[in-house]
Parts: structure tokens; sequence; C-alpha cells
């Protein structure tokens, strides 16, 4: 349990954000064929997603570091002011590269 007020956040690397949006990408056009057997509508919104998806987010930056409050690793859009810690359920304010803890 670490107890620091703040803790600095840095930008998720590019090339292995782009890798994760590709496998997410490759993930819903996988959806997207199935769907296609049963309701092809939903089988192309999943395909055209899987397509589009990967350089829509290569253009979203994420930062990424630990929760001030537990220590657990997050991850969040640059342009939120805050986000809610996955493990302890705490409030984190996003701010010029810091991850601050409310309490
Ligand atoms: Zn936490």
């Amino acid at each position: 349990m670490s107890a620091s007020e703040s803790t600095s956040a840095k930008y998720v690397d590019p090339i292995k954000a782009l890798w994760m949006n590709i496998l997410t990408g490759v993930f819903a056009c996988g959806i997207g064929v199935f769907f296609f057997f049963c309701f092809w509508p939903l089988g192309l919104f999943f395909v055209v997603t899987g397509l589009v998806a990967p350089f829509v987010l290569f253009f979203i930056k994420n930062l990424e570091g630990s929760c001030p409050h537990c220590g657990h690793t997050i991850t969040v859009r640059e342009t939120k002011p805050g986000v809610t810690c996955r493990a302890c359920k705490k409030r984190i304010v996003v701010r010029e590269m810091r991850f601050l803890r409310v309490d």
C-alpha cells in the first residue's frame, strides 16, 4: 500500500498502443464475421468498427501510471479530468501528467 499524495504518469508507448488497437480491431472483425452468419447488419457493424478503430484509437493518447491510493496500474485518456481506480474504487484527478489523490 502506497500513501503518496500523487504519482507521475507517462504516455502509453504509441507502438505498444497501436498493437493493442490492431488486436482489438482484429477481435472485432472476428466477432463481425461470426455475426454475418446469423444477423449480417450486426456483422457489418463489427467489421467496419474493427477496421476503423485502430486508426481512431491511435490519435487518442492514453496516460499510464500508478494509482496514488493503492498503486494499481491505471490507464486513462489524457482528455479526461479524472478517473476512478478499478482496484480500490477511489477517485483520482489527472493534472499535468500526474495522478492526484482525492480524499
Ligand atoms: Zn487504487
